[in-house]
């Protein structure tokens, strides 16, 4: 890349793990304020507010809603391009809800499409409700592929089950495949860069995991940077069968030193939003 004039950034395993913020998270927030910047993140688990509320008091940063783009979020405004006003049935947290109920409307009994998130809400009766909608012709979407992801409860690491894997019973007992949103897809990418007004070879997303982030990225042009800090370890091999970032680095300090002389210089910044 030549000039980074905006940033997209991953949450989990880039800025904080649980709600520990990690090495460098605070110094690159403040460092890229007045540079155009989202949060984009595969969980759709919280709701925009929610998520900035958490990076706040961790004492990182306060961005608008706006800022936040969450696989939900995408999802619903995916959904609500396929089809306005459209009728869905949601098995998430209630975080998806929030972000479909503004869009479309609940309907259990004739949806449109069967959106499938993160978080409590599959069991038996709504794995049936869903496969049923899918036998008369419901579509189905899930909001990011992960098939587990990492946590922190009470200070012990722990592993919970993804997106991905919340939408397989459904795709295995309905044989119908679904349309995934979240990151590597790149629907979550586009909205941020639309948010943001930046071009893709102008914008530099930061992410901790080679499969979503920055495969992902790199596919849409986008300039791509790996911190080592999440699912990917220091000295773990790169898949030989996926794009490599430009930078590859252990955390935020040492990324943020390697990019300092491609961010614009201080007064030729526009904050994001304009
Ligand atoms: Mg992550």
């Amino acid at each position: 890349m030549r000039v980074i004039a905006a940033l997209l950034l991953d949450m989990d395993g880039v800025l904080s793990q649980g709600d520990r913020p990690l090495p460098g998270a605070a110094r690159l927030l403040a460092t890229i304020q007045e540079i155009p910047h989202c949060f984009v993140t595969n969980n759709s688990v919280l709701p925009p507010q929610a998520v900035a509320e958490r990076l706040a008091s961790m004492g990182l940063a306060r961005p608008r809603s706006r800022q936040i783009i969450t696989s939900a979020e995408a999802a619903s405004r995916w959904l609500a391009r396929q089809k306005p006003g459209f009728r869905y049935y949601a098995v998430g947290a209630p975080g998806l809800d929030l972000a479909l109920r503004r869009v479309g409307v609940a309907d259990s009994e004739r949806a449109d499409f069967v959106v499938v998130g993160e978080g409590p809400g599959l069991d038996y009766a709504s794995l049936t409700t869903g496969i049923n909608l899918l036998e008369q012709g419901a579509r189905l979407v899930g909001t990011n592929p992960d098939v587990n992801v990492d946590t922190v409860e009470q200070g012990r690491h722990r592993i919970l089950p993804g997106g991905g894997a919340l939408l397989a019973p459904f795709a295995l007992a309905s044989g119908v495949e679904p349309v995934v949103i979240g990151k590597p897809n790149p629907l979550l990418f586009e909205m941020a860069l639309e948010v943001l007004g930046s071009s893709p070879s102008d914008c530099l997303m930061v992410g901790d995991r080679p499969d979503t982030d920055i495969a992902g990225a790199a596919a849409l042009g986008l300039g791509t940077a790996l911190v080592r800090t999440g699912r990917f370890a220091p000295g773990e091999p790169w898949p030989a069968e996926l794009p490599r970032p430009d930078w590859d680095v252990h955390d935020l300090d040492e990324l943020l030193a390697a990019i300092s002389p491609l961010l614009p210089a201080r007064g030729a910044r526009t904050p994001t939003g304009r």
